[in-house]
């Protein structure tokens, strides 16, 4: 019997997995491949990368459907094949799963702007959130993570077609920000206060930030945002900045300085840690590491 996971986060702090879009790319996906193809045509890889994950200290892994919604398929021609791919991806990463780690549903942004930015309608979203929700759920995930998300109000579609199908599965919702001179905002302009408050009231469990920062700027956001939110905390940033060598987009943060701050998120309240674009399962062993030190 699995321990029931928001009672495990009230107890300590919980890893996640880092980053699987950078490790597929390692692994050799060329830029114009779908990702959430591979849960079909190269599971072993797939089921690989999460194993490695828990061999690091995951506690957590997020199953490779970022891109998992029809109307984000569908910009390869896939959207048919939606529920097939996601319920492919929750079953690669709970054949690697043991009964005391945990398999999140992964719920990204569909990469299409509602008004004034595009055409995409609040209901178009809903209902390609609310199929990618059922494909994962009827596979079984331990929890949904809604990540990545740069504009809230997209995010709330999502929070609203998972709640609307499951209304007590564990849900952390993480939005992505950057850092200005003013402070932290999403892409569309919103502040961590106003997401985390509108999220709350949505019945999501645990919210948080990932990707776009590096550690420390995501220190800077912890530091700034805790105490304004009653929920736990979620924080997964990136290993550094990219820089393009050789064509090749690379992430230069060593696992030992990302691990650093990776304490100081937790020494800051932040109730789960791991990581986003760049970090491997050296940088969540690194993690873990810290994390032991700390019992
Ligand atoms: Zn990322």
């Amino acid at each position: 019997m699995k321990r029931d996971f928001l009672q495990l986060v009230s107890e300590r702090t919980v890893l996640f997995d880092g980053a699987m879009g950078s490790m597929l790319i390692d692994a050799g996906m060329k830029p114009d491949e779908c990702p959430e193809l591979w849960n079909v045509e190269k599971s072993s890889i797939i089921k690989e990368i999460h194993q490695r994950y828990f061999d690091a200290g995951a506690d957590v892994v997020l199953t490779n459907t970022f891109g998992g919604t029809e109307i984000k398929l569908g910009t390869k021609g896939l959207e048919k094949r939606a529920e097939e791919l996601n319920k492919a991806a929750v079953r690669n990463a709970l054949s690697v799963c043991k009964t005391n780690r945990y398999v999140a549903g992964d719920i990204g942004p569909t990469g299409k702007f509602l008004p004034p930015v595009g055409d995409i309608t609040e209901g178009e979203l809903y209902q390609s959130f609310s199929r990618q929700t059922e494909a994962l759920l009827q596979e079984g995930v331990d929890m949904i993570v809604i990540e990545t998300m740069y504009d809230l109000r997209e995010a709330l579609q999502a929070v609203k077609a998972v709640r609307d199908i499951a209304s007590s599965i564990p849900l952390i919702t993480t939005m992505t920000f950057e850092k200005k001179k003013r402070g932290f905002f999403t892409l569309i302009g919103d502040t961590p206060e106003k997401c985390f408050s509108a999220l709350e009231n949505f019945g999501v469990n645990i919210v948080g930030a990932n990707c776009t920062l590096e550690s420390k700027d995501m220190v800077e956001l912890c530091s700034l945002i805790r105490g304004k939110t009653r929920l736990p905390l979620s924080f997964q940033p990136n290993a550094g900045q990219p820089v393009v060598r050789d064509a090749r987009v690379t992430y230069p943060q060593s696992p030992e300085a990302f691990a650093a701050d990776i304490d100081q998120l937790v020494e800051l309240g932040a109730s789960i840690v791991g990581g986003c674009c760049g970090t491997t399962p050296e940088f969540i062993n690194a993690a873990w590491e810290a994390l032991q030190k700390r019992i």
